[in-house]
C-alpha cells in the first residue's frame, strides 16, 4: 500500500494493534485525525504514551496501578474478609460496575492455560496463597469466565482455598435476566438447572 507519506503508512500500520481494527479501519482512523481533528491526536498520543508508561501492575493484586499498591488494596472502606478473583482487570471493572460488591480483589492475569505457558507461577497463585495463609480472607470468592480454562483455574483456586481453611464460592452462570428458556443453549440450561436454588 502506498499512501505517498512513509509517516501516514507507519501510523496506519500502528493503529492495526488495536482490537477490532483492520487495514480499512485503521486507514479511516489515519484519514480521519489529520484532516478533522490533529488536536484530539495529540491528546491521544500524550496519553498513551503517559498510560503506557507509568501504569503497572498492584503489588498486592495485580490490577493495573500507577502506585505500587492500588487505591483498592489500601481502602478502608473495603471488606478485607471478602476477597473476589478474577482473570484480568477489565472483569474487576466490570464486577465493581455491575454488583455493590465491597471486597477487595486478586487478578489472575490470565487463566490456566499450559500449551501457553500460563501455570499456577504466572497466575500469581504462590502469592496468593500467601495472602490466604496471612488469615484476613474469609471467603475467597471465584469469578473466572464459565469456559474450560476458567473452569480449571476454578478448580485449582478451590483448592488453594481449602489447603488454607478458607471458604470458596463460585458466581453462578445460567438463565440471563430476561431470556427465554427455549432459546438458551443447552449447556447453559443444564448448568442453571444443576445450579437451582431454593425459592
Ligand atoms: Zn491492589
Amino acid at each position: 500500500m502506498s499512501t505517498g507519506s512513509p509517516l501516514l503508512t507507519d501510523l496506519i500500520e500502528a493503529l492495526r494493534c488495536l482490537p477490532g481494527v483492520g487495514a480499512k479501519t485503521a486507514q479511516r482512523m489515519a484519514f480521519h485525525v489529520l484532516e478533522r481533528d490533529r488536536a484530539g491526536a495529540r491528546r491521544l498520543a500524550e496519553r498513551l504514551a503517559a498510560a503506557v508508561e507509568r501504569i503497572g501492575n498492584c503489588s498486592r493484586c495485580r490490577t493495573f496501578s500507577e502506585t505500587p499498591i492500588c487505591a483498592l488494596c489500601t481502602s478502608d472502606a473495603r471488606d478485607a474478609s471478602l476477597l473476589c478473583v478474577v482473570e484480568t482487570p477489565v472483569d474487576q471493572l466490570a464486577i465493581e460496575q455491575a454488583t455493590g460488591y465491597r471486597g477487595r480483589y486478586f487478578v489472575l492475569l490470565g487463566r490456566l492455560s499450559p500449551l501457553d505457558g500460563l501455570g499456577p507461577k504466572e497466575l500469581g497463585l504462590d502469592v496468593l496463597a500467601q495472602r490466604l495463609r496471612e488469615g484476613e480472607v474469609q471467603e475467597l470468592i471465584v469469578a473466572t469466565n464459565p469456559t474450560v480454562e476458567g473452569e480449571a483455574t476454578a478448580h485449582m483456586l478451590a483448592q488453594l482455598a481449602r489447603d488454607a481453611n478458607v471458604r470458596a464460592s463460585r458466581l453462578a452462570h445460567g438463565v440471563p435476566l430476561g431470556g427465554e428458556l427455549e432459546y438458551i443453549d443447552r449447556g447453559t440450561l443444564a448448568h442453571a438447572f444443576g445450579g437451582r436454588q431454593v425459592l
